[in-house]
C-alpha cells in the first residue's frame, strides 16, 4: 500500500500516521520527495482501514498495490487448488461437469434426469430444492422432500449432489444431504451466509453476483475461506449489462482473469448466462476453450413442462451431444471430460 501525503503535511502528522500503521504490524518506509512525502507500507495490510487513512486531512491519496484477498490469492498459493468431493475432483485435469434440472420436481423427473446425465458423462448432479425465485408466486422448490430425492438419486447414480442453500438456518440441514453447497448469485454478498458456510465441512460453489466485479467475487470467497473452509469453487454465470437479448451476458474474460488471480477452481454456468437452450452449447464450448475447470448445465427431460427454467434447459439427447463435442475442446486445453 502506498500513501501519498498532502504537500503541506507536517512532520507530526506524518509520524502520527506512521505510528498508527506500525501499531497494526506493518513496516512503513518514508520517502520525502520534493513536493510530497510518500509512505510505502509493507506487510499484511488487510487490517488497514483505507477509509480511515483517506479521511485524514493530511493524506492526499491511498493506493493498494496488492489485492485485498489473501487466502484466495494465487500469489500466496501458486498451484491450482484441486478440490476432492467423494471420488470426484474439481480443478484437476478432469473437467467437472455438473448437470441436472433447475429444480427437483418429482422422483420420476429427478431419477430419469440423473441417470441420463450420468450416462452422458456428467460427474455431479445439480438440482434445487430451495429456489430463489424473482416472483413469490412462482414454484419455490420441494424443500426437504427435494433433498431426500437428491440423496436417492445419488444412491442410484453415485453422482455427488450440488444444491443451493439460501439462508443461514438451512446450512446444517442441507449439509446432511448434499456434497456441494451452492451460494446463488443473489446471495453472493450475504456475508452472514458466507461466514456460516465457511464453518461447514462441505465444498462451496460460489456463484458470481449479477452485478458483482471480479474482485467482489474474490472477496466473497475470502469470507468463506477466512472462516476455515478452503474448498471454494467459483462460478461465472453471466452478469447484467445493457443487453437484453440474453438473460445475462456471459463474461468469458472473467475466466482467464480469475485463473490468473486465484488458485481456486473456476467453472461456468452457460444456462443462467444465456437464458435460452440453444445458446448453451456454444457458450459451454467457449468456456472450456478459455480455460474453465468445468460447467454447470441445466438439463430437463420435459422442458416444456418444467416448473423452473425450461427455456434454458437442454434435453438429455442434446446434452449427450454437447458432452461428446466438449471432449475435443477439452483436449486443446490438455483436459479431459
Ligand atoms: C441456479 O443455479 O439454480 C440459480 C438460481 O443460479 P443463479 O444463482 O446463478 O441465478
Ligand atoms: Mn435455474
Amino acid at each position: 500500500m502506498i500513501i501519498v501525503m498532502k504537500s503541506d503535511a507536517n512532520g507530526d502528522q506524518i509520524s502520527a500516521i506512521k505510528k498508527k500503521l506500525e501499531e497494526l504490524g506493518c513496516v512503513v518506509h518514508v520517502s520525502n520527495g520534493e513536493n510530497h512525502c510518500v509512505l510505502g507500507i509493507v506487510g499484511d495490510t488487510s487490517r488497514i482501514n483505507e477509509g480511515q487513512i483517506e479521511a485524514e486531512e493530511c493524506v492526499d491519496m491511498v493506493m493498494r498495490v496488492q489485492a485485498p484477498y489473501k487466502r484466495a490469492n494465487r500469489l500466496f498459493h501458486p498451484d491450482d487448488s484441486i478440490i476432492k468431493v467423494d471420488d470426484q475432483t474439481i480443478g484437476g485435469k478432469k473437467l467437472a461437469i455438473i448437470a441436472g434440472p433447475c429444480a427437483v420436481e418429482s422422483e420420476e423427473q429427478l431419477i430419469t434426469i440423473a441417470k441420463d446425465v450420468k450416462l452422458a458423462g456428467a460427474n455431479f448432479l445439480r438440482g434445487g430444492a430451495y429456489k430463489p425465485r424473482t416472483s413469490p408466486y412462482a414454484f419455490q422448490g420441494m424443500e426437504e422432500e427435494g433433498l431426500k430425492l437428491l440423496l436417492e438419486a445419488k444412491k442410484i447414480t453415485g453422482l455427488p449432489i450440488v444444491t443451493e442453500v439460501m439462508s443461514v438456518e438451512l446450512v446444517e440441514k442441507i449439509s446432511r444431504y448434499a456434497d456441494v453447497l451452492q451460494i446463488g448469485a443473489r446471495n453472493m454478498q450475504n456475508f452472514d451466509l458466507l461466514k456460516e458456510v465457511g464453518r461447514c465441512n462441505k465444498t462451496i460453489l460460489l456463484k458470481r453476483g449479477m452485478s458483482a466485479t471480479i474482485e467482489e467475487l474474490l472477496m466473497s470467497a475470502e469470507y468463506i475461506m477466512s472462516e476455515g473452509n478452503e474448498n471454494v469453487v467459483l462460478c461465472e454465470r453471466g452478469i447484467r449489462t445493457f443487453e437484453t437479448f440474453t438473460r445475462n451476458t456471459l463474461d468469458l474474460s472473467a475466466i482467464p482473469v480469475l485463473k490468473k488471480l486465484t488458485h481456486l477452481p473456476v467453472i461456468v454456468d452457460p444456462s443462467h448466462a444465456a437464458g435460452k437452450w440453444w445458446l448453451v452449447e456454444p457458450l459451454a464450448k467457449a468456456a472450456i476453450a478459455v480455460g474453465a475447470d468445468g460447467l454447470e448445465i441445466e438439463v430437463h427431460n420435459d422442458p416444456t413442462n418444467a416448473l423452473c427454467d425450461g427455456q434454458q434447459s437442454l434435453k438429455p439427447k442434446k446434452f449427450v451431444a454437447l458432452v461428446d463435442e466438449l471432449r475435443e475442446i477439452a483436449k486443446t486445453q490438455n483436459r479431459i471430460v
